[in-house]
């Protein structure tokens, strides 16, 4: 494909008519570093969609005319760079361009007071309703399928989320991590415009960020002062540094397991800003809902495109039921069901074509677990208070330090209350009966008649929501997925969407 450069908003209208593909769009106010290379290149190497970079000083969000004369100009080199990494396109308008003297039609925005009325915004004036206003014209000129935008400007990442989602656009945001320079400090264009003795201090102040997340590893905790003193002690200005929840910048709670310590701070005539997040264990993905609503398949493929551990619930469960019935236990009598759940031992192990084996004392059990015998009894044994209790804790255990997408009745409600994406999954019965019958991993179920298996369905519904003790139900925070109608993949891809949107993709461990 020829690569171009579009310097008026009439040709992107015929431009976007000729290419014939999706776009990909990296809006950029130029001077590009690494951290656009990668935002490029992540595009470029995604799907195949054609590549749009857009460069434009934004005028609206500089509240500093002096700011806005000294950002740094280098335009040739940013077409070089633009191209060279994986551009098919790049959008150089002037102001003129994008906003019209005249033009009524340009919508002058204002960023959600809740996300813009601190951090940045609080001596930035005006600067995020620029950023909303630019960014809205561009996209309703461009009509891209992806924008990329990096993590760096946390705020503006979120203020944009939220313009996207309150103007119902339909665009994917793609976030990268931020980019460090050799000695630690996010790549910025104003990096330029520091003096040595002002890159010390920047270094300084990032690596007290990246200690203190290295320490909340251990620690759990992070002492705000002990930071701000160091900082003053090398006469560093901090214009502020927070502890806050990552989504709602809202002061961190106790139970956030991922929290943002963002901070910025003034070196000479220039301001940076620098984060990092806190994590007390690795994210939780929790998957609830009733027997056939596609949880197996689409927990597993979950778990390997984002490299999470995958735990399957009601496998313990079968597992348990199965050493119930090969032993002929009573398990009515309290003291019978006690010695059991003292002597089983349930163990996942991955097999030779990747998948999970199921060991209940170190014999396979996979296949025997799926019978129709099982499917009939598991209900009941999972209804017993000590049944419960032994294996939920299992479970935690198992999800300790995250990095898990768990599958069940009761995770997002009872196992782990705080996983960072629940998910409720769920079909019709006639849907339910129908890929249950096609189960290959479950023999018995292809041998029953249709009619016969969506009341064997409907009887474990019931049972299972209608026990005592966390029957299954959807948890407030849980968004429910109505998987009638979808593939696979396009559940599997929904899900990933909403795990990327909660998550940044800075927490990701290499
Ligand atoms: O998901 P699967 O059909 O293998 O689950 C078997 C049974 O195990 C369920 O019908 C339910 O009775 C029980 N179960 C449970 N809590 C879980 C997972 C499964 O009670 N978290």
């Amino acid at each position: 494909m020829k690569k171009v450069i579009i310097k008026k908003t009439e040709e992107i209208e015929n431009w976007r008519r000729n290419i014939n593909s999706e776009i990909n769009f990296i809006p950029t106010m130029g001077n590009l570093h690494n951290g656009h290379v990668k935002l490029i290149s992540t595009a470029k190497n995604e799907n195949s969609n054609v590549n749009l970079v857009s460069i434009f000083i934004n005028p609206l969000q500089f509240d500093n005319k002096l700011d806005l004369e000294n950002y740094p100009k280098t335009i040739d080199n940013d077409i070089k760079i633009s191209f060279s990494n994986g551009a098919d396109a790049i959008f150089i308008p002037s102001n003129e361009d994008i906003y019209p003297p005249n033009n009524k039609n340009i919508k002058f925005l204002k960023a959600p007071i809740d996300l813009s009325s601190k951090l940045c915004g609080l001596s930035r004036i005006g600067h995020f309703d620029g950023v909303c206003t630019v960014v809205y014209r561009l996209l309703n000129l461009i009509k891209p399928k992806n924008l990329y935008l990096g993590e760096k400007d946390w705020q503006q990442l979120l203020i944009l989320k939220n313009l996207v989602l309150t103007k119902k656009l339909n665009v994917a945001i793609k976030s990268i991590p931020t980019q460090r320079d050799f000695d630690g400090i996010p790549l910025s264009s104003r990096n330029l415009n520091l003096s040595k003795n002002e890159r010390k201090l920047i270094r300084f102040f990032s690596s007290e960020l990246l200690e203190a997340k290295k320490n909340f590893q251990q620690d759990k905790k992070i002492n705000l002062n002990q930071i701000i003193k160091r900082l003053s002690a090398k006469k560093i200005s901090i214009e502020y540094l927070e502890h806050l929840h990552p989504h709602t910048l809202q002061k961190a709670r106790l139970e956030d397991n991922i929290s943002l310590l963002a901070g910025a701070i003034r070196c000479g005539e220039t301001r940076l800003i620098d984060h990092v997040f806190l994590m007390k264990r690795r994210p939780i993905i929790a998957i609830d809902g009733p027997a056939g609503s596609g949880k197996s398949t689409v927990t597993k493929l979950i778990a390997k495109k984002l490299k999470l551990l995958y735990l399957d619930t009601g496998a313990m469960y079968r597992a348990l039921s199965w050493l119930i019935i090969k032993e002929s236990i009573d398990y009515k009598k309290e003291k019978k069901l006690q010695n059991i759940l003292k002597e089983i031992s349930i163990v996942f192990k991955s097999n030779a074509n990747s998948h999970q084996d199921v060991y209940v004392n170190n014999y396979c059990v996979t296949e025997e677990i799926r019978s129709q015998k099982i499917s009939s009894i598991v209900s009941k044994i999972s209804s017993i208070k000590e049944v419960r209790k032994f294996l939920v804790e299992e479970q935690r255990k198992i999800g300790e330090s995250g990095g898990l997408v768990a599958e069940g009745r009761d995770i997002g409600t009872t196992v782990f209350p705080h996983a960072e994406l629940k998910i409720f999954l769920t079909a019709s019965i006639d849907e339910r009966a129908k890929r249950r019958k096609s189960d290959k991993n479950s023999k018995d179920s292809q041998e029953i008649d249709i009619h016969t298996l969506k009341e064997l369905i409907k009887k474990r519904d019931f049972e299972d929501s209608n026990r005592e003790i966390s029957p299954l139900t959807k948890a407030n925070d849980a968004i429910e997925i109505i998987t009638d109608g979808y593939t696979i993949n396009e559940v599997v891809d929904k899900i990933i969407d909403l795990y990327n949107d909660k998550i940044p993709k800075e927490t990701e461990i290499k």
